[in-house]
């Protein structure tokens, strides 16, 4: 019979927030996949757990993810852990649930730790919707272009971001956003230097620069507000659709037409011309 991955959260900071399923599943797993094997030990003792470890992490993935679905199709169960948080959240792991999937191996997920929600739930930002883009590029250029592909989002965004690059992160966020957008820094979460942040993209700015950041940080930007679709907008769209129907074009086409040259969007312009329908 195959065995079962265990994915694994280990502690971002506070080594207390080990939960019992985690340190259970990690002394009954035949073996422990880490990034970085290392790190991994210190827990391990810190624990108090022997247990033989294999490295999994990005540069060895492709030929170490053979070599752990075979042991688990042999009987073994692997638990897989990352250096901190949660594994395959911007950590190894993606691509062996991928592999253990497509083999049909039973992958269980336990829940624990993880940097993005941790601060999400404590950035006093919107949580209802909101989108993780994890690490932006270290290139200047693809930095930019996923920050202009997000100006119209509405969600929040939350990102993992270095020390090192987070005054330049922050003053390309503000050239894309504006500098009034409202930001929260989630800096060293769980650790003794625990910090939130609640500030606007400028005023970040201003006190990275007079200060340099140090430690962990998890960025929680506000989405950008929704645009009130106002009924004088929804009438405009309903007689812009009528005229170009009038004039020949079809239903389909005139809703089209009338998002491009309105620059609404399609739905609303669809719902425009439903309720013209109507009345
Ligand atoms: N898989 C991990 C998780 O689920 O939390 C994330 C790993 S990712 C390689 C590391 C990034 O997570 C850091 O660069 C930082 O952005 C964020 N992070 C991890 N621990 C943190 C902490 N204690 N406080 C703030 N951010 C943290």
């Amino acid at each position: 019979m195959a065995g079962m991955l265990y994915l694994v959260p280990t502690p971002i900071g506070n080594l207390r927030d080990i939960s019992i399923r985690c340190r259970e599943t990690l002394e009954q797993a035949d073996f422990i996949a880490a990034e970085d094997t290392r790190v991994t030990l210190k827990l391990l003792n810190h624990l108090g757990i022997k247990k033989s470890l294999v490295s999994y992490y990005e540069h060895n993935k492709a030929s170490k993810g053979n070599m752990i679905l075979d042991r688990i199709l042999a009987g073994e169960t692997c638990a897989l852990v990352s250096d901190a948080g949660s594994p395959a959240i911007s950590d190894p792991g993606e691509d062996l649930v991928k592999q253990c999937a497509e083999a049909g191996v039973t992958v269980c997920a336990i829940p624990g730790p993880c940097a993005v929600i941790t601060a999400l739930s404590i950035s006093g930002q919107s949580t209802g919707r909101f989108c993780f883009e994890g690490f932006l590029s270290t290139a200047k250029k693809s930095r930019r272009e996923h920050l202009e592909s997000l100006i119209g989002e509405t969600r929040t965004m939350v990102f993992y971001e270095a020390p090192h690059k987070l005054l330049s992160t922050l003053e390309d966020m503000a050239a894309a956003f504006g500098s009034d957008r409202s930001i929260s820094l989630c800096r060293e979460l769980t650790k003794l230097h625990e910090e939130v942040v609640r500030t606007t993209l400028g005023e970040a700015i201003e006190k990275y620069t007079a200060q340099p950041p140090k430690g962990e940080f998890v960025l929680v930007l506000a989405g950008a507000p929704e645009r009130p679709i106002e009924t004088a907008t929804a009438d405009d769209a309903a007689a812009h659709v009528r005229a170009l129907m009038d004039s020949g074009i079809s239903r389909k086409d005139a809703i089209k037409q009338t998002a491009k040259e309105l620059d609404l969007p399609k739905n609303v312009v669809y719902d425009a011309a439903l309720q013209m329908d109507k009345e």
